[in-house]
């Protein structure tokens, strides 16, 4: 089925020029051995005004194409246009809600949407003011000294809007943010947030949002883009060209929906679209290794004649059984310092460059390198946001909580400090029990992250 035209512009809500171009976006996961192909030749353009949902089958790239919009993940291939310019880096003016939203254990409800704020460098008094207006925008009103746990599932995840809301961004995207409620909140939610959005009384310009829920689409989007999988891609688009608020009995509801479920069904066998439960989105725990192995490594390869040295030649070299050794050559490769294929090691350039390296520049390239891995950004924006950019370690412990069990948590606080510390971006008083950023530029403002609305 060939893409539909985009939906002719109606007196009532004209799309106007575009947002968002995607242009040919390919994403593949893996390495060299084993390519996945994730997006394929992707096209899609999000104009001013609009609303658009994404659907498909579980695993055929929205989050990934979400993650590519808003610029936390470059593409393999392709690019995207922001306002006519190609983006590099993290779309400030994109913020991303997800399914589960993680706040702060330790913050009020307030504190939480005011802390989006801190971050971009609005001062206290107008933060107070723009977190007060959100919290009562979204229903919250009277829970502003709340604090999470006191709070029903729905509640936190409002909470979770306020703070999206409260940078204002120009592109909203949000991705199954409606999912882990139950049914009555996640109506309730559902309808503040059209409320907002047809009123106009928020800056957003244009939402795009991942659901697999096929009414929400219908009863929310101006435009429903129908994914398919294997490889990931658009199969099409299904203009929904009926007025606000839409009566979800309605021949005219029922006839789009139909519509929809049929494009769907097209591309799975099963006619199965995501499953009602799909998987919170985790962070990647740091792998069990110290640095200083990871360093020898790669000099390791470094000295090697060959390009390409089978791991377990490596292995026995440094005296390292598999066990021992594939958790190095896994954090050598999150970082960017080598790649694996047919069971050699090879080092990248960047892994030559670090080989090379005097001690000083090898922590730079640490520290640049381990600031792009999900759960060290993390760590280092709530350093930035905490008073004093310190924290005690347990209430570190309670925010990992959130993500894993309690031994696990443990462990990858104790990597947190670790790695951090080998590059000097953080520090922990192991007497005072508290971790601190070692430099306070060690977290950027507007970083993805906290700063755009997301968590661990
Ligand atoms: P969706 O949100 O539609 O369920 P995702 O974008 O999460 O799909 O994932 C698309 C495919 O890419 C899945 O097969 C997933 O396993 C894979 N994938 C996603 N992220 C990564 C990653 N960082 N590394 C490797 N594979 C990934
Ligand atoms: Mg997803």
């Amino acid at each position: 089925m060939p893409p539909s035209p985009p939906p002719a512009p109606t007196a009532e809500n004209a799309p106007g020029p575009p947002l968002v171009e995607v242009r040919d976006v390919t994403q593949q996961y893996g390495t060299d051995g084993k390519l996945f192909t994730a997006l394929k030749d992707i096209g899609l353009t999000i104009r001013e005004g609009e609303l658009v949902a994404l659907v498909g089958p579980s695993g055929c790239g929205k989050s990934t194409l979400l993650r590519i919009i808003t610029g936390l993940q470059k593409a393999t291939s392709g690019g995207v246009l922001y306002r006519g310019v190609e983006m590099r880096g993290v779309n400030p003016h994109a913020t991303i809600v997800f399914q589960t939203f993680a706040l702060f254990p330790w913050l009020t409800v307030q504190a939480n949407v005011e802390v989006a704020l801190k971050v971009r460098g609005v001062g206290p008094g107008e933060r107070t003011a723009r977190a007060e207006k959100l919290l009562t925008q979204v229903g919250l009103a009277g829970f502003e000294s709340a604090y999470p746990r006191e709070l029903s599932g729905g509640m936190r995840q409002k909470t979770g809007f306020a703070r999206a809301l409260a940078v204002e961004p120009e592109l909203l995207c949000l991705d199954e943010p409606f999912s882990a409620l139950d049914v009555l909140s996640a109506e309730a939610l559902r309808g503040e947030l059209m409320e907002l959005w047809t009123a106009k009384s928020i800056p957003t310009r244009a939402i795009l949002m991942v659901t697999h829920n096929i009414e929400e689409a219908v009863f929310m989007a101006d435009r429903i883009v129908v994914m398919g999988k294997g490889p990931g891609r658009v199969v099409t688009e299904i203009p929904v060209r009926l007025p606000h608020p839409r009566a979800r009995k309605s021949d005219e509801f029922l006839r789009v929906s139909d519509t929809v479920y049929a494009a769907i069904a097209g591309q799975t066998p099963a006619a199965a679209p995501d499953s009602a439960h799909p998987a919170p989105a985790v962070l990647q725990p740091l792998p069990d290794i110290a640095l200083g192995s990871l360093n020898g490594l790669i000099e390791r390869l470094f000295a090697d004649e060959a390009d390409r040295v089978d791991i377990h030649i490596l292995g026995a070299e440094l005296g390292l059984d598999l066990a021992a050794l594939m958790p190095l050559l896994e954090a050598g490769q999150i970082l960017g310092f080598l790649t694996l294929a047919k069971g050699d090691a090879a080092l990248t350039p960047l892994g030559e460059t670090l080989a090379e390296a005097t001690i000083a520049t090898r922590q730079e390239l640490y520290s640049k390198r381990l600031r792009r891995l999900p759960l060290i950004r993390w760590m280092l924006d709530l350093l930035y946001l905490s008073d004093e950019e310190a924290l005690p370690h347990g209430a570190v412990l309670e925010a990992l909580a959130e993500q894993f069990p309690p031994e696990e948590a443990e462990r990858q606080l104790r990597r947190l400090i670790a790695f951090g510390r080998y590059a000097g971006l953080l520090d922990s008083d192991d007497t005072a029990q508290t971790v601190r950023l070692t430099e306070p530029a060690a977290a950027v403002p507007g970083d993805p992250g906290l700063a755009s609305g997301g968590g661990p």
